[in-house]
């Protein structure tokens, strides 16, 4: 597998020294997939070209520690397309350029050149388009060959190879960084498996590109391989990244006015996601303190947004946290900074694994209960076990739930026909969404109110809807279930 990185500019074996390689020799180095070697086939006053050559040996893949097992064929393409492995082996041997270290020519880092990017083969499961999806809108021109399956049998037909040219003016640091984060979105055949350090990898060279890129949640999807909690939890730091830029330019344009008008827009898409949760967790809190709550479950907490909120809020004695998935758990773990915090904190808090399909003694005697966008994830024919769980079983005197209002998702039009997130067994439109609280509420002893949550279209309604459920007072403190 090779890749070749061509850059045009004057004095261009200084930015040799950027790329931390000596141009006179050739580095080789072990990697755990096989090994490396980079040298430069061209050097010249005005342009220089950098080899990577990796042999992958696919035999030892398979051999290899336990990350690396998942390739179950001793007969596979690795070692000749760029993969998820030319991200490890660029990541070896470009680990100081990635992260911005030199010790010459500091002043060249910023500078944008023109780089060519030869990939001669790249394996791409979803076409052509996905290639120029995510790297045009970086500021790449992209030539795409597609490959033969066997050039000696043309009848065969296409494989789903491709060559690849990239074209564009970039820094350093960028070029390797757009390559490191997108050559495994595109390679669908990772050869690990996602862990909780592959979240800080992609915000550690995604970050300040990726949280202006229009296909941002494809990649972060695709790189993450599609695992719902990772997948939230890198987008939401990536709201937050941009969150940080906003703020950083803010205090730039009040130090220069005049930059003001240059201001960097946002995607529509992205805004409304950052503002929409703010609302929906803000909502849920003021029900919460409404009722003067002393304890609170957050039921499928995911990674735990809303019982840090509710951490900072004194009045509240016991939070539980629960969820299905264990992924998401360890994240609320680290998010939480549950190993260093303080024990009057950790008091209060509790993170357990469990289902809102089944009976569980660990959620009666809340004050709240809260579903923040769990609820279509469920499969609609166990909607009704969850029903039990909940208004029968756990019955707080309180149950807060949040679900999004299908009717509003032809505003977003990068949604296209989707739903909003490839997990959701279904989204409820408001008359869905009332129809269902009203059935709970003649079933159960609870009264329900509606209300809608984010800018309102006066035909489609708000974007996410929220529904209150509150417990008649006759069955409060332990009086006769239904
Ligand atoms: N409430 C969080 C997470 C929402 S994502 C937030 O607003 O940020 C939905 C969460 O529901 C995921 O973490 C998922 O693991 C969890 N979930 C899905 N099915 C569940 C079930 N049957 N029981 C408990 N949690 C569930």
């Amino acid at each position: 597998m090779f890749v070749t990185l061509t850059c045009h500019a004057p004095n261009a074996p200084e930015l040799g020294h950027l790329l931390g390689k000596h141009p006179g020799s050739v580095f080789e180095r072990a990697f755990s997939a096989g090994t490396i070697w980079v040298f430069y086939p061209e050097v010249a006053e005005d342009h220089l070209t950098i080899s990577l050559v990796a042999e992958v040996d696919p035999v030892g893949l398979v051999r290899g520690p336990a990350s690396l097992s998942s390739i179950d064929q001793y007969v596979n393409d690795r070692p000749y397309v760029a993969s998820s492995l030319t991200s490890v082996a660029l990541k070896v041997a470009f680990s100081s350029a990635m992260s911005g270290k030199t010790k010459q020519h500091e002043e060249r880092l910023a500078e944008k050149v023109r780089w060519v990017v030869a990939l001669p083969a790249i394996a791409c499961d979803a076409g052509e388009s996905l290639i120029k999806h995510i790297f045009e809108p970086l500021g790449y021109t992209v030539t795409i060959t597609r490959l033969p399956l066997d050039p000696h049998f043309p009848s065969w037909g296409q494989a789903d190879l491709y060559s690849v040219r990239l074209e564009g003016e970039q820094t350093v640091q960028d070029v390797l960084s757009h390559l490191y984060v997108l050559l495994p979105v595109l390679d669908n055949s990772k050869h690990y498996s996602v862990g909780d350090d592959e979240i800080e990898k992609l915000i550690d060279h995604g970050g300040a590109w990726l949280s202006s890129h229009p296909a941002r949640e494809q990649i972060t999807r695709r790189y993450l391989r599609f695992k719902r909690a990772f997948v939230d939890s890198a987008l939401a730091q990536l709201v937050e990244e941009e969150q940080k830029e906003a703020a950083e330019e803010q205090a730039e344009d009040e130090k220069e006015p005049e930059k003001g008008a240059e201001k960097k827009t946002t995607s529509p898409l992205l805004e409304a996601v950052k503002g929409l949760h703010e609302q929906r967790l803000n909502a849920v809190m003021a029900a919460v303190r409404e009722v003067g709550a002393r304890s609170l479950a957050d039921l499928g907490c995911g990674e735990g947004k809303l019982v840090s909120m509710a951490l900072k809020e004194s009045s509240l004695e016991r939070i539980l946290g629960m969820d299905v998935s264990s992924d998401a758990l360890k994240l609320a773990h680290r998010r939480l900074h549950l190993d260093s915090m303080p024990a009057a904190q950790k008091a209060r808090l509790q993170l357990v694994q469990g289902s809102l399909l089944y009976r569980d003694q660990r959620l009666e005697g809340f004050d709240v209960a809260a579903l923040v966008e769990v609820i279509e994830h469920l499969d609609p024919p166990r909607l009704s076990a969850m029903e039990r769980v909940i208004f029968e079983h756990a019955r707080p005197r309180r149950v807060v739930i949040t679900t999004p209002n299908r009717e509003y998702n032809v505003r977003w039009e990068s949604l296209g026909q989707k739903l909003r997130h490839s997990d959701h067994r279904f989204e409820w439109t408001r008359a869905e969404c009332q129809a269902w609280a009203e059935r709970i509420a003649s079933a159960y002893p609870y009264r329900v109110r509606w209300q809608g949550l984010g800018a309102e279209d006066p035909e489609l309604g708000t974007p996410s809807q929220l529904l209150i459920f509150d417990l008649f007072p006759s069955h409060q403190n332990g009086l006769p279930k239904r």
